[in-house]
């Protein structure tokens, strides 16, 4: 029988698949790693798994622990689900101004949720870090894995993501393309890409990272851009700027354009910061040989965005071209 001991067991390990469609032009092989298709439905699951289980060898999680993390999105999903299955109780502390949609796959998982306000400043008891530490302080046993700093994220993606690409692609990959957010990705898949193929003919991979302007990977000062997810306004411990060799800078535009192309040309519903990457990965790949192989990260799916860029009216609203022949025709009586 071929079955997984537990969910745990199916985090990585995720597919790489070619896209044939928006590389139209292209000459280079473009792999698109798809995350999504892990059990909790994005790449956070990888770092989860491994910042449960570093606060448990290092005695920070015990029997009976409760993880603390404001997190409203794909790290909340994934630490819910690895504390589910370790037996630990979860707290997600999420901004008021996040759906209510996005609390109920939380609590579905079995976390509770403490919902605070984004009107009041960053440094004031009640706001979304203050009240995290208060809680992680007031409840006996709490652990905050804090993803931005926790080394762990980072080595996860050393461990699991990177050789993985190296092992599907047989060791021709010859470029790498994420986005950035807490920079665990990119910084752990990265530097071991750069340390494996250190010495091989043609040189290491080349590490790219995809950034929406306005970020300060990218040069920007922390202007605000749609994208979700990825750029930050200030420089996080995980992020090694010495890992990539590039950054491009993506605007929202391309970035939800190539995102509902995915959708519709490569059958691929993926998240604005998988459309993201791929804009950086297509740039990148235009200029390259036939025989590059370059390998973009697409972290998450496109099922909680339905109301945002996989919607017209949401689109149209904050100035996004929704372009001809992406309608659905009219066809009277249907
Ligand atoms: N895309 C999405 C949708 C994400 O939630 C994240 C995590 N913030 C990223 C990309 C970037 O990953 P990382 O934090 O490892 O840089």
């Amino acid at each position: 029988m071929d079955y997984a001991d537990s969910i745990l067991d199916l985090i990585g390990n995720t597919p790489l698949v070619r896209l044939n469609s928006v590389t139209d032009g292209i000459e280079a092989t473009v792999l698109a790693k798809l995350e999504y298709l892990n059990p909790g439905g994005s790449v956070k699951d990888r770092i989860a798994a491994k910042l449960v289980e570093e606060a448990e060898r290092s005695g920070q999680l015990a029997p009976g622990g409760t993880i603390v993390e404001p997190t409203s999105g794909n790290t909340g999903v994934g630490l819910a689900l690895v504390a589910q299955q370790r037996g630990y109780g979860m707290v997600c502390v999420t901004p008021d101004k996040v759906g209510e949609e996005k609390r109920d796959v939380l609590r579905a998982y079995g976390a509770s949720v403490a919902v605070v306000s984004t009107s009041v400043a960053p440094d004031s008891p009640e706001s979304y870090y203050g009240v995290s530490d208060a809680l992680a302080e007031a409840i006996p046993g709490a652990f905050k894995p804090d993803q931005f700093n926790n080394p762990a994220a980072p080595q996860a993606h050393y461990e699991s993501t990177g050789p993985e690409i190296w092992r599907d692609t047989d060791g021709l990959v010859t470029h790498f393309v994420a986005g950035a957010g807490t920079g665990g990705t990119v910084t752990g898949t990265g530097r071991y890409l750069k340390e494996v193929s250190a010495s091989r003919d043609g040189g290491p991979v080349r590490i790219v990272v995809s950034d929406p302007q306005g970020s300060v990977y990218s040069g920007g000062a922390g202007q605000p851009y749609f994208v979700e997810g990825v750029g930050e306004d200030m420089w996080p411990a995980n992020y090694d700027p010495s890992v990539p060799d590039e950054v491009v800078a993506v605007t929202d535009a391309e970035a939800f354009a190539m995102t509902r192309r995915l959708a519709r040309e490569e059958g691929l519903l993926v998240g604005g910061s998988s459309g993201m990457a791929v804009v950086g990965a297509l740039r990148i790949a235009r200029d390259l040989p036939a025989d590059a192989v370059v390998v973009v990260l697409l972290p998450d799916s496109g099922r909680g965005y339905l109301g945002k860029v996989f919607n017209d009216s949401w689109m149209a609203e904050r100035g996004f071209e929704v372009r001809e022949g992406e309608q659905v025709p009219f066809v009277p009586g249907v």
